[in-house]
């Protein structure tokens, strides 16, 4: 083996040696081994001469575990700059937080209030992906998400059990219509002129979380390309964006879960400057009467989307990724790959509940099934 090859072996195996340090601290992170939300620190493989810095950081933030892993001579600061812009987005769009945008607005009962700059971009552009989606996509369903009992997953204080939440069953169908009535995006106004928003529908709420991590996968690359970071991976629990390429070049590779095999993949999408993010139903739901129930609902109906089990989207921007696999889901296997197939830079694979899996045209030489 020449020399080359061996130190690129060598590093490689330390970069293993990390991602498999990763994981553990993750385990370790869901189990509330760590407390409080912030960065952990992580070993980094030593940097033999003249080969690019690279930094790992590993953080509970933005309601998941955030790995990225960048590469650039001041990949280190970059990193933490990162970190640091997630816990301030964690705060802004978390609808419960005391006088924060969201509640405000949440709270108004239908007047105006003024929101800042970034709310009021990242809530356009949810209406818009709400419209081009023909509203299976809406930030309004949030009280229907919490009537069903569909709480974010709480990794501080988390449960250990696969199904946390055993026991649950269908909500009283009189209270479900009740709060059902309150969908529906067309009553979200906006007055861009004056920074203000409101509510026109008795007992409305929005709630942009169906967006905040994808939001937040695409700050953290813009961040990353000012500090001069070239290559980077960004997976914040499912919303990837993957940066530049791997340090050979090649597209990043990325494992797509296998919905009903746990420890198994998919298969393997290669990614280059492009958002992958993945909505599934087996991380959040419910069995009753052997039905099983997750967490993305129709809004048409405010009933669990149940045709398909697993969409993954690739699309320019994390905030596209994220709205667009919450909607394929729920218009399930045709209807959501001609939404995907309609869209330019735009692909999907889509499994359905026979385990049949789809790709859309422009994804099928990058897709490896396993
Ligand atoms: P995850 O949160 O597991 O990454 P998603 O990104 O697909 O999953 O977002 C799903 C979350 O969005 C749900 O937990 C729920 O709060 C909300 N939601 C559910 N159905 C919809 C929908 N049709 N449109 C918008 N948001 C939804
Ligand atoms: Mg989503």
């Amino acid at each position: 083996m020449n020399n080359d090859r061996r130190s690129g072996l060598i590093r490689w195996t330390a970069v293993i040696a990390v991602a498999v340090l990763l994981v553990a601290v993750g385990i370790g992170l869901r189990r509330g081994a760590v407390q409080r939300a912030g960065a952990v620190s992580v070993a980094r493989p030593a940097n033999p001469e003249g080969t690019p810095n690279r930094a790992e950081s590993i953080a509970f933030t933005m309601g998941t575990v955030a790995r990225i892993t960048a590469e650039g001579e001041r990949a280190e600061e970059a990193v933490a700059a990162v970190t640091a812009e997630l816990d301030r987005l964690t705060a802004i769009f978390d609808r419960f937080r005391p006088y924060g945008d969201l509640a405000a607005v949440n709270a108004a009962g239908g007047e105006w209030v003024k929101v800042s700059g970034e709310v009021m971009t990242l809530l356009e552009e949810a209406l818009f992906l709400a419209e081009l989606s023909g509203g299976s996509f809406d930030p309004t369903i949030a009280p229907v998400v919490d009537l069903w009992g569909f709480v974010e997953v709480d990794h501080e204080h988390g449960s250990d059990s696969p199904t946390p939440m055993a026991g649950h069953k269908p909500p009283d169908p009189n209270e479900l219509a009740r709060v059902h009535k309150t969908v529906g995006y067309r009553g979200v106004e906006i007055d861009r002129e004056n920074g203000r928003v409101r509510l026109t529908v008795p007992g409305q709420q929005i709630d942009l979380g169906a967006v905040a991590k994808g939001y937040a996968a695409d700050r953290a690359a813009e961040l990353l390309r000012q500090q001069g970071v070239e290559r980077a991976l960004i997976d914040l629990g499912g919303d990837i964006y993957a940066l530049g390429t791997r340090p050979d070049g090649t597209p990043w590779r990325l494992g797509i879960r296998h919905p009903r095999v746990q420890g198994q993949l998919l298969g393997i999408v290669r990614a280059s400057d492009v958002a992958v993010a993945t909505s599934g139903d087996y991380e959040r739901y419910f069995e009753y009467q052997g039905v099983r129930y997750s967490h993305i609902l129709d809004p048409k109906t405010g009933w669990p989307a149940q045709e398909v089990i697993s969409v993954t989207v690739v699309a320019p921007s994390g905030v596209w990724a994220d709205a667009l696999s919450t909607a394929a889901f729920v218009l399930g296997k045709e209807r959501g790959a001609a939404l995907l197939e309609s869209l330019d830079g735009v692909e999907g694979i889509i499994v359905d509940r026979e385990l049949n899996v789809h790709v859309t045209s422009g994804l099928v030489d990058a897709f490896q099934p396993l």
